[in-house]
């Protein structure tokens, strides 16, 4: 997962940048960067850590100009290092050029070692630059037609922005895994993985860039069109189990109301008798709201955030994951002590969380703790730019939900049903959705190294 933001025709190109990504940090973690272009010379900072901590009012000011590229990354391709931060940035025959991507091609392993053979020298091992050397070795004759040759020769998942000294194009993959938005602020154009990007900025969210489309935007104004294979849709129903923000509007609905529709959903399968509802902040809040609703339970407070430690998930680390349940979250005792507690979460990956917090709750006087998860058994690695990469690690690809409920030491434990997902994320046939994760029915042929 990664988050990506461009602007044009901004005389604050670098600090609204700056802003785009503040607001897109929990698409990823590991590192940020900035390219800017100021017409004629592309500057760029790239560095490990948070938008805030990288970007100090001195770096801002060395990234002068009106067009500006900027990236969040956490590795789901190539390992956590600054050479593989993004926008990757290159020089080649056909002038300057900086890219920032979010998703994951299936097609990397093979297509870079081709490329190798053939004389191909990487500098990072990133996914990503594969679609440079496509870039630089195309006889197209202009940057569009080059990208737009480029991504046809990728198979999987992008939603990516390429700046040049003049230009900011922007592509989404035709199944449309990862989102991409279009918005405008005053005369300047704006990209962001996300909706909220553009809420901070104060820019109006014109549309999403549709999965299949390029746009360009340069001197001219933007132009669009549609130069890939046409394929059914795939939109990530991730995205709208976790991933994305709550306040995004995101594949043409509101994060938030889906994630209680999945909360009412579970409730109305999965009930059970109760004194109080709590969620497993953040990601699990608003699916309790709604199952709370649904079931005519009270909603309350069980679990506290810490805010100042990341997504335990994001760090790569086992060790560091394993503690960071406890550093991120505590028990509210006078909402617990004595009572049969429903605890909603959005998904069970390896199970190390669930167990954590359900020996937590109980350590805090819970008296029975039923865990309702508002997605399905997380069974299926995603090749498009989740974090899940190995079956082994999905303590659901190989357990049974009774024997998950045991390894965690939940009273009870149940999931939401894929057709329960699919009706309250809005397409009733799950047609326009990717939920490989949960079916193992992936959109694309897979080419694992
Ligand atoms: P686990 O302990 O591996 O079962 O982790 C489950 C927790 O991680 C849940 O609370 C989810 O909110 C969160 N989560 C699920 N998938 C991801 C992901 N791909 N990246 C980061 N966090 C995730």
């Amino acid at each position: 997962m990664c988050g990506v933001f461009g602007i044009y025709g901004h005389e604050e190109a670098a600090n609204l940048t700056y802003l785009g990504l503040h607001a897109l940090q929990h698409r990823g973690q590991e590192s940020g960067g900035i390219v800017t272009s100021d017409g004629q010379r592309l500057r760029s900072h790239r560095s490990m850590g948070l938008v805030a901590d990288t970007f100090t009012q001195p770096v801002l000011e060395q990234l002068p100009g009106t067009l500006a590229i900027g990236h969040v990354r956490y590795s789901t391709a190539g390992g956590s290092h600054l050479k593989n931060a993004q926008p990757l940035q290159v020089s080649f025959v056909g002038g300057q050029l900086a890219v920032a991507h979010n998703g994951n091609f299936v097609d990397a392993e093979a297509t870079r070692r081709g490329l190798e053979a053939d004389g191909a020298i990487f500098q990072s091992d990133s996914d990503t630059e594969n679609i440079i050397h496509h870039i630089a070795r195309s006889k197209a004759p202009t940057l569009e037609a080059k990208v737009i040759e480029a991504l046809r020769r990728t198979s999987g998942a992008f939603s990516v922005l390429f700046l040049s000294d003049t230009q900011l194009i922007g592509a989404r993959d035709p199944i449309g895994f990862r989102p991409l938005v279009l918005g405008r602020l005053k005369e300047a154009y704006v990209l962001a993985s996300e909706t909220p990007a553009l809420d901070l900025i104060e820019a109006e969210f014109i549309r999403e860039i549709e999965p299949g489309e390029l746009v360009v935007i340069d001197a001219n104004g933007l132009r669009s069109s549609f130069p890939f294979e046409k394929a059914p849709p795939g939109r990530c129903v991730f995205e709208l189990v976790y991933f994305a923000r709550p306040d995004s509007q995101l594949f043409g609905t509101s994060v938030f109301q889906v994630r209680k529709k999945l909360g009412a959903q579970l409730a109305s399968e999965q009930p059970v008798e109760a004194d109080v509802v709590i969620a497993v902040p953040d990601s699990g809040v608003p699916a309790a709201i709604g199952y709370a609703e649904a079931a005519k339970l009270p909603y309350d407070v069980g679990l506290i955030r810490s805010h100042y430690v990341g997504r335990t998930f994001i760090e790569p680390q086992q060790s560091i994951r394993h503690f960071g349940v406890k550093l991120k979250l505590a028990p509210v005792r006078s909402t617990l002590e004595g009572k049969r507690v429903v605890v909603v979460d959005d998904s069970i990956v390896r199970g190390t969380t669930s167990r954590k917090i359900v020996k937590m709750l109980k350590d805090a006087g819970a008296r029975e703790v039923h865990l309702r998860i508002s997605s399905p058994p997380t069974s299926w690695p995603c090749y498009y730019g989740i974090d899940t990469p190995s079956r082994k690690e999905l303590i659901a690809a190989s357990h049974t939900v009774d024997e998950i409920a045991r390894y965690v030491t939940a009273d009870s434990l149940a999931y939401l049903s894929v057709q329960g997902l699919v009706t309250a994320a809005g397409d009733a046939s799950g047609r326009s959705f990717c939920a490989a994760c949960f079916t193992g029915k992936y959109p694309t042929p897979l080419v694992t190294a």
